[in-house]
């Protein structure tokens, strides 16, 4: 493709910072992950992070640290990316997919609501596309409720919630949250994630299950079975670099999907992403936008393609996926708003570094691809 769905940017400085650590006898635990976790968290002003192998990895041990297990459900929606459900499954807790808002692609607090049970246990949130869920809302259902909330915020880092001076970067609302950092996110470091943490018990036993179950003491005392989740020095330096540009990336993500939603203001029955909404800062993960109902999204993708734009499709629902169909959570459920809205979706290029020039040419194969389909 010419222009690539997303696209990493690194610049001299990750690449400076990477070949320094290689100069070094410190590949994995050393002094970038100390570094790094406690930028990440002084970032989203919490105690504690612990930098693992994985958004996924992160999960897993997020759900373990809560003691969620067998018996439990775990209120998730469908309408995200499927490591969400695959991580309940993991520790053998029941997923109940829950409707979203179609303004926001979030959990719908009412549709929350709706879904908890005497087995509910928490509700896994995940800011989708980088649009923070409704943490009041949600929230207050917890507390209501005795549920322990984990956010996602994979993909929205740096996105806040709550008006003026009340405002807080999301991963800072969750008992715990989990971040991710594979080359399509906002930071990257190639593969990698964290958990933020404010209970320091939680952290300890974070740092514990990412490393075999290790007590700290000595490298062969282990107090439980854990898991190799840890990640390198080489990612954790290049993280922190991105770390320190994240004003910086999120400005041009923001200015790109302006620029986006000027360009594609004129299309008939094309519906764009809000750029703004109440009480939320939004960090831009991806731009997607709704196709008209009458046009067939897999004729538009493939008239793109052949201009050499890359397209997406996120996100198709977990429910109705070949892995989670026939999983009793998902069988004869429906979800109309999800299933209708993903059905529309259409993600374009979008990276920090998307040009002026290319964004036109997106635009302009768009409206001509919709025109063509019609
Ligand atoms: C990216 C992402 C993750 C984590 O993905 P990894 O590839 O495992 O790092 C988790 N949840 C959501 C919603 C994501 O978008």
């Amino acid at each position: 493709m010419t222009i690539p769905l997303s696209a990493p940017d690194i610049t001299e400085a990750e690449i400076e910072a990477v070949t320094a650590v290689l100069r070094t006898p410190h590949l994995s635990l050393g002094p970038e992950l100390a570094t790094f976790e406690a930028a990440l968290a002084s970032y989203h002003a919490v105690p504690n992070a612990v930098a693992v192998s994985s958004g996924t990895a992160g999960l897993h041990l997020a759900l373990l640290t809560l003691g969620i297990g067998e018996g439990d459900e775990v209120i998730i929606p469908s309408f995200a990316f499927i490591a969400v459900a695959n991580a309940v499954l993991q520790v053998r807790a029941t997923p109940v997919f829950a409707e979203i808002d179609p303004l926001t692609l979030n959990l719908d607090p009412a549709a929350v609501e709706r879904a908890i049970s005497p087995r509910t246990r928490a509700l896994l949130v995940v800011h989708t596309f980088g649009v923070p869920a409704d943490m009041g809302a949600l929230r207050a259902i917890a507390q209501q409720h005795g549920l322990v909330i984990l956010e996602d915020a994979c993909e929205a880092i740096g996105a806040e919630f709550g008006h003026a001076h009340h405002a807080r970067r999301v991963g800072s609302f969750g008992d715990l949250s989990v971040l991710g950092f594979y080359p399509n996110k906002q930071l990257t470091t190639g593969e990698g994630g964290a958990v933020l943490a404010c209970d320091p018990a939680h952290a300890a036993r974070l740092r514990s299950l990412r490393n075999q179950g290790r007590t700290g003491t000595g490298w062969l005392d282990h107090a439980e079975p854990g898991y190799n989740y840890r990640i390198s020095e080489i990612a954790c330096a290049l993280g922190l670099v991105q770390l320190s540009r994240i004003d910086e990336i999120l400005a041009l993500r923001r200015a790109a999907a302006q620029s986006y939603n000027g360009l594609l203001a004129t299309i008939p029955a094309l519906e764009l992403p809000p750029l703004t909404l109440p009480g939320r800062v939004i960090s831009w993960f991806v731009y997607v936008v709704r196709l008209p109902k009458n046009v067939d999204r897999d004729r538009i993708r493939a008239v793109l393609a052949t201009g050499g734009i890359a397209t997406g499709t996120y996100f198709a629902p977990i429910h109705l996926q070949p892995a989670w169909r026939a999983h009793p959570s998902a069988r004869s459920l429906s979800l109309p708003i999800t299933e209708s809205i993903a059905r529309r979706t259409l993600a374009l290029p979008f990276f920090n570094r998307i040009t002026a020039d290319q964004q036109r040419q997106v635009a302009a194969a768009l409206q001509e691809a919709i025109r063509s389909c019609e």
